[in-house]
């Protein structure tokens, strides 16, 4: 049978280091994987050279993944219908934020039988609902998507560094029998590397709201950072914002298990290495530190790169407003209060205190 055709749409920080793991697992197993994979890049100019053109001579992602060598098999394309048109697995890998757009010029031009994972950690809300950002792409480009998402700091997985992260899929009954379904196996053999260790599971919903709603809890874990609050603090944001995650999902989402958040690395292990080492949690801790709004932080420390948790906070807060439920979310609540309405942090405590606490 021919190989699976993999492209990795998106190359950031997060991107770049999932084209590296898939294009060496594709090298290591040339009957079931083709041996290119292309990377959508949004083109930009460094220094007047092309990104996509450093990439493909250098193999370098000078500006968002620097001093990480690419596998030369792949291959940076900067049109994204090219460098989606024949393959078999579509790996997203962008901030959220730019889903839509991406997704309005995939529209009608992807294979049918192609199947795609979604490594976006992020949701979609509008006045209808609130979806899983696998769901929409699943919705919009009429292919089956799971999910890709764990305790992984891009530099350290692009260093090689050990890691674990979970993977779900998993074939809704209308989608079966249209062509050749990818099965578990394909994607352990896409992702698993002996430096990243993949667990294959079924709730898709679950990871994907998991590696979301974490983005707002290293927000808040960021202010408590800032102000010098010291770990026991840090911690207590941390078990707040793990159980509100888990009650949103049980909520909104009631096919979620409550292990994925409990048990995989999706769930709690994500929340901790993002609060101790991600972006998210450097863009609070700078807001506190310097009294400047969440996106001049983002600027000034992540040089284009994207600090989801800003969007995230917002969309989660809109979502539950508009469901009147927000106050069953105090500390989702005062994390927008902070980062939208100027709403003092040193006061935080005060607003996720416990009702019975309060005699
Ligand atoms: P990033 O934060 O490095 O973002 C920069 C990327 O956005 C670049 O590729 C840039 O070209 C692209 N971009 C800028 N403007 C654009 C536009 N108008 N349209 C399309 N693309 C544009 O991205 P990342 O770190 O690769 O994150 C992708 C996803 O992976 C996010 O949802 C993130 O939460 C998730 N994630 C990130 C990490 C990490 O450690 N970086 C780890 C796990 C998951
Ligand atoms: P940040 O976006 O906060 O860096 O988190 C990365 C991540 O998702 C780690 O798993």
């Amino acid at each position: 049978e021919k190989p699976y055709k993999a492209t990795v749409v998106g190359s950031g920080n997060w991107g770049s280091t999932i084209a590296k793991v898939v294009a060496e697992n594709c090298i290591e197993r040339p009957q079931e994987f083709d041996q290119t994979v292309c990377m959508w890049v949004f083109e930009e100019r460094i220094k007047g050279e092309k990104l996509t053109e450093i990439i493909n001579t250098r193999h370098e992602n000078v500006k968002y993944l620097p001093g990480i060598l690419l596998p030369a098999n792949v291959v940076a394309v900067p049109d994204i219908v090219e460098a989606c048109k024949d393959a078999d697995i579509i790996i997203f890998n962008i901030p959220h934020q730019f889903l839509g757009n991406i997704l309005r010029q995939l529209k009608g031009k992807v294979n049918p039988n192609a199947r795609a994972i979604s490594c976006l950690k992020g949701l979609n809300v509008s006045r209808e609902g609130c979806d899983v950002l696998a769901d929409v792409i699943s919705r919009e480009l009429g292919i089956n998507c799971g999910a890709l998402s764990g305790a992984n700091l891009a530099p350290e997985v692009a260093q090689c560094k050990w890691s674990e992260t979970t993977v779900a899929y998993h074939t809704p009954a209308d989608f079966r029998g249209k062509g050749k379904d990818i099965d578990k196996k394909v994607l352990k053999h896409l992702f698993h590397r002996p430096y990243f260790h993949v667990h294959v599971i079924d709730d898709v919903s679950g990871i994907s709201l998991a590696g979301a709603l974490k983005n707002v809890v290293a927000m808040a874990a960021g202010f408590v950072d800032g102000l010098g609050w010291g770990n026991n603090a840090k911690s207590a944001v941390m078990r707040l914002g793990l159980r509100e995650m888990i009650h949103f999902a049980k909520l909104y989402f009631p096919e979620c298990e409550e292990r994925t958040f409990t048990e995989e690395s999706a769930g709690v292990a994500d929340l901790i290495t993002t609060c101790f080492g991600g972006r998210n949690v450097r863009v609070g801790k700078y807001m506190a530190e310097h009294h400047v709004p969440a996106e001049d932080a983002e600027k000034v420390l992540l040089n284009g790169q994207s600090c989801q948790g800003i969007f995230t906070t917002k969309e989660v807060y809109e979502f539950l407003s508009q469901r009147d439920t927000i106050d069953e979310f105090p500390l989702f609540h005062v994390t927008y209060d902070i980062i939208y309405n100027g709403f003092p942090m040193e006061k935080l405590p005060e607003r996720i205190e416990r009702g019975d606490e309060k005699y």
